[in-house]
């Protein structure tokens, strides 16, 4: 951890593999809550920074199809035109994985000079790892277009203008503190030991923390006739997310793509992905991507808290309907007549309506004077 508590992720800290270091220090200091299992296991899992693509654990629509990354960049086109096409304006990404979606947008950019003139960008990605390959990633397009190009390890380090940011399958990797109820209160979920192996138990009662009482009157509305056993997901915000209104004044537009659901539930959805196939959450820590579904009512109660105005999430499919995925995937299909197969499946993947069409919700968030945004009913 840096000094300002946010995730610094650097590989191999201490002897040993993951498992090993967390069952030494549950043997000595107890059960681990699993908000700090799961951030240990996202910081030694992108420390490695090889989770994507094919030969990766996982593929994100900006890596399914460069359509994705090049209609974002669209949309930030539009966006900027809503900020008054200012001469300098910040393009935020939270974490951008290979850099490929802000690759692809930059390049759409190129279609309206002055705004591609206007960016500058700043990516918040605390893996070293990860920021070399974006850099590599970056180097192609900006390095021929002069982008500026700033790595920082939050919100806080970009500097006040107006603002855009851009945060695909980024929530889902915050850590959450799960709560279990058991006779009448809701119960810390923690990581301990079973004869050697990890195994989930209970801990201390959740609300007794002075820290975690704001989340009293969510439990209660949420879950009035809890059953024991009952698992609620609880993600606090983030200094990243909940600094936004530093910038409310000068322009911001946010948006957030990941897959969760659009009400508030009772369940656990901890989940560990590894060469594209699930994996039990305790197996493998650090080895696999742990994540838990977005609660995007709480994630939008969250950003209206930071003084923004936050608009109903969409899904995916929808979303990228309305930004004209089909006419963008025809043309470039007709320039490229050996690629119309390939184009075709990757759409129909980001698209599909049993698949990440729906599972996907996208969620757009502006500085109260700022009219709705592209793609985004108000
Ligand atoms: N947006 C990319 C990658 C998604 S994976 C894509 O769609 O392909 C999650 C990314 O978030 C990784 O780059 C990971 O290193 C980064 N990340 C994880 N925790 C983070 C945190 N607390 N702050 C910023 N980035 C984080």
């Amino acid at each position: 951890m840096t000094r300002t508590g946010e995730p610094n992720f650097a590989p191999g800290a201490g002897p040993g593999s993951l498992m090993t270091r967390l069952q030494s220090e549950i043997r000595t200091s107890g059960p681990l809550p699993v908000r700090t299992y799961m951030q240990r296991c996202i910081s030694h899992y992108y420390a490695r920074g090889s989770a994507f693509g094919r030969e990766g654990d996982f593929v994100t629509a900006p890596e399914i199809s460069q359509i994705f990354g090049e209609l974002l960049g669209l949309w930030c086109v539009v966006v900027w035109q809503q900020l008054g096409q200012p001469s300098a304006f910040n393009l935020v990404e939270l974490g951008p994985g290979r850099g490929t979606m802000m690759r692809d947008g930059l390049r759409a950019m190129r279609a309206v000079p002055a705004c591609l003139a206007a960016v500058r960008v700043h990516l918040v990605e605390p893996s070293a790892a990860l920021r070399a390959r974006q850099a590599e990633t970056l180097a192609k397009v900006s390095g021929s277009l002069s982008t500026p190009v700033t790595w920082c390890s939050g919100m806080p380090d970009v500097p006040v203008a107006p603002t855009i940011v851009l945060g695909n399958e980024y929530v889902d990797a915050l850590p959450v503190d799960q709560v279990v109820w058991s006779e009448g209160s809701w119960l810390t979920r923690c990581v301990g030991l079973d004869a050697g192996a990890l195994t989930f138990t209970c801990g201390a009662r959740f609300l007794d923390e002075p820290a975690n009482r704001r989340w009293r009157a969510h439990l209660e509305r949420l879950a009035p006739g809890a059953r024991d056993g009952d698992v609620v997901e609880l993600r606090a915000p983030g200094r990243d997310l909940a600094s936004l209104d530093r910038f409310r004044e000068t322009g911001v537009a946010v948006l957030l793509i990941d897959y969760g659901h659009v009400a508030s539930g009772v369940g656990d959805t901890l989940q560990a992905v590894r060469r594209h196939g699930y994996h039990p959450p305790l197996t493998m820590p650090g080895e696999a991507d742990l994540t838990t579904h977005v609660d995007f009512a709480v994630l939008r109660l969250q950003l209206e808290e930071a003084g923004l105005c936050v608009d109903p999430p969409v899904t995916q499919g929808a979303f990228l309907a309305s930004l004209g995925i089909v006419e963008r995937a025809s043309r470039l299909a007709r320039a490229n007549p050996l690629e119309a197969n390939g184009i075709e499946m990757a759409v129909g993947r980001l698209m599909s309506p049993t698949g990440m069409g729906h599972r996907f919700k996208v969620l757009g968030a502006r500085s109260p004077h700022l009219p709705a945004l592209p793609g985004l009913p108000a």
